[in-house]
């Protein structure tokens, strides 16, 4: 079922929100060649934690860290590790989940180290320009169909896929709620959207096939091919005055 958000939930889903993306951005700002995924992990946990707030991901089905930093082609969900060191050329994905009075708040980033080839220039734009396309479709009377058939068109322009087997989420009390929100579909499909809906819109774009696995540790789920992976995602609600992205900073 649709949890609807009330004046004073979303109050507290800007807070959750708030937490959520400066947390992605300390972490962002520390990214550079040396660095361990165990290291971002660190700082992410911290500014939750200082800002009054839990890791929402910290124990979530029993994942072992406070963020998922996932390199290359892992897609998502990757563990952050002190064994894992990012390189230069390396594009690293972080998500972030903090918890705050109740409430979720969810994000995800992808992030350059160095300098990265064309190819991971043109997905990271292919994907920050599709989850763009997908949080402006999020608009009251519209249908969900239309935030996954807006990422989709988008990505295929750039000859790149959308992955299908992981998709975005309603979010609230909960870290995952109804609906599932995919980053395909069609125009004029699916639930239609209202107001007080609170929707984790987070495009998965590969850079070859949509196909991904999972790795025997559980988690880190990587591309089938090997290829470039990026990842970006917002907690956004809906309002008859437009959407507010709540992990949005700045
Ligand atoms: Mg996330
Ligand atoms: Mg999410």
């Amino acid at each position: 079922m649709i949890q609807i958000k009330n004046a004073a939930q979303i109050a507290i889903m800007k807070e959750a929100g708030r937490i959520t993306g400066e947390a992605l951005c300390l972490a962002g700002e520390a990214v550079k060649e040396g660095v361990s995924t165990k290291h971002l992990d660190d700082l992410i946990r911290n500014h939750i934690v200082k800002s009054g707030a839990k890791p929402s991901f910290l124990g979530y089905g029993g994942f072992p860290g406070s963020a998922c930093i996932s390199i290359n082609d892992e897609v998502i969900h990757g563990i952050p590790s002190k064994n894992k060191i990012l390189q230069d050329g390396d594009i690293v994905k972080i998500d972030v989940g903090a918890f705050y009075k109740g409430f979720h708040g969810d994000s995800a980033n992808t992030f350059a180290v160095g300098n990265v080839s064309d190819e991971a220039k043109r997905l990271i734009e292919a994907a920050k320009t599709s989850f763009e396309k997908g949080i402006a479709a999020a608009i009251p009377g519209n249908r969900l169909g239309d935030i996954g058939s807006a990422i989709e068109e988008h990505v295929k322009q750039y000859g790149f896929s959308v992955v299908r087997q992981f998709v975005g989420h309603g979010i609230g009390k909960e870290l995952h709620e109804d609906p599932s929100v995919p980053n395909y579909g069609t125009k004029g499909h699916g639930v239609r959207l209202c107001k007080g809906m609170a929707l984790a819109i987070e495009p998965m774009v590969n850079a070859g096939t949509h196909e991904v696995y999972v790795l025997p540790d559980g988690w880190t789920v990587k591309t089938k091919d090997g290829k470039l992976s990026a990842h970006y995602e917002h907690t956004n609600i809906l309002t008859d005055d437009g959407v507010i992205s709540t992990t949005k900073v700045n």
